[in-house]
């Protein structure tokens, strides 16, 4: 049996018909953008997290960017103003701090959670800090009352990256009123378009409505320009197949809880090390990460017993070529939980679509596993 490490194929096949007769029902309008499924898809999906606003765009990486433009464009953000970000993140998140002409402060992880250390923000933050961008890495709950502590006593906008955590409820009871979250539909995440796409939710209405307008060229009446914008929407079909999955995203996260908590209650070989267990209302497993300092052998002797897996991530942001030169990124940057996650960090199969037999495949070889 081969065990793909994730078959998008097989998670679309979960709600097939009915994604295809939302496309069909998008084709035949003859209406493909800012329409009607944009409209649905939008109060769906701010209901559904518990948020008053969302306005969807063109991907994840452009959320995260819109959010940071918006607070510029608000005042409410200056250039060379200091973010405090987990220095294990995804590089997008980086990207949209960076490409805003703000400064990325790193913030190591813990070990065991993988997700940024609450105990070693306080110390990062100086005059210039306005805000912590929060990642929910792997679907983890990042969140802590240590960190909306923080916020308040610094007076530091939170702002979520949920591009993994799509369908973590226990965020909205937990969040202070004003932040905002930025999501990504991409194929792979939780709630994935059949492309790209993705959305900013918020409760504040100045910053969804400056959004809309930055993402729509800058105008928000035609060929009436406000901001220097660019183009950057989610197209009718995108909305309309995001919209039918939402209907399944707790189903499809819980199924992939069952995989997840096989996997912790199963795997047991001394030579890898399982990530602090959360209770399911607390983790979405968009991956299920697990460490060893064998990683690479881990990884070859899974793939020659066909079961796929990837890395996330092997290079960690500072360390990318794209960074060297930043005046931020100094000699004497020191992340090396950061750079020891990159070592040993594999990710296992895990999906909607996965079953329990699959999963059963996977912990006898990692029991099996013995690198000698
Ligand atoms: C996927 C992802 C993004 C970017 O989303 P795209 O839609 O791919 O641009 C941002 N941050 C994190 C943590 C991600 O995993």
């Amino acid at each position: 049996m081969s065990i793909p490490f994730l078959s998008l194929h097989d998670v679309t096949a979960l709600h097939a018909d009915e994604i295809r007769d939302a496309a069909k029902r998008v084709i035949d309008s003859g209406w493909y953008l800012q329409g009607e499924e944009n409209k649905r898809f939008e109060q769906h999906f701010a209901q559904y997290v518990g948020s008053k606003y969302c306005v969807g765009c063109a991907n994840g990486l452009d959320a995260l960017i819109w959010i940071l433009r918006a607070y510029k464009e608000l005042g409410i953000l200056n250039d060379g103003d200091e973010i405090i970000v987990p220095a294990n993140t995804f590089i997008a998140t980086i990207l949209a701090i960076t490409e805003n002409g703000l400064t990325p402060i790193f913030v190591e992880p813990r070990y065991e959670t993988l997700e940024i250390n609450d105990e070693l923000i306080e110390e990062r933050i100086t005059d210039r800090t306005r805000a912590i961008m929060l990642v929910h890495l792997y679907g983890r709950n990042a969140y802590s009352d240590k960190i909306g502590e923080l916020c308040q006593k610094h007076n530091l906008l939170l702002i979520q990256d949920c591009a993994q955590c799509h369908g973590l409820k226990t965020l909205n009871s937990q969040l202070p009123a004003h932040n905002s979250a930025a999501y990504s539909f991409y194929p792979g995440k939780n709630l994935g378009a059949l492309g790209d796409g993705g959305a900013v939710v918020t409760d504040d209405e100045a910053l969804a409505n400056t959004i809309r307008t930055l993402a729509n060229y800058g105008s928000h009446k035609k060929y009436v320009f406000d901001y220097q914008g660019r183009n950057s929407r989610l197209d009718e079909i995108q909305a309309a197949v995001l919209d039918v999955k939402l209907k399944y995203l707790d189903e499809d996260n819980a199924q992939r809880q069952k995989i997840a908590n096989y996997y912790y209650d199963n795997i047991n070989n001394p030579l890898v090390t399982l990530p602090f267990r959360l209770p399911d209302s607390e983790n979405v497993y968009h991956i299920f990460p697990v460490l060893c300092e064998q990683r690479d052998q881990l990884q070859q002797y899974l793939s020659d017993n066909k079961v796929g897996t990837v890395i996330h991530y092997p290079i960690p942001p500072h360390m990318q070529k794209c960074y060297a030169n930043e005046s931020w990124n100094t000699p004497t940057l020191s992340l090396p939980i950061t750079e020891c996650i990159a070592r040993e960090e594999l990710s296992l199969p895990i999906s909607p679509a996965m079953t329990l037999e699959e999963a059963e495949q996977v912990v006898l070889l990692i029991n099996a596993f013995n690198n000698k």
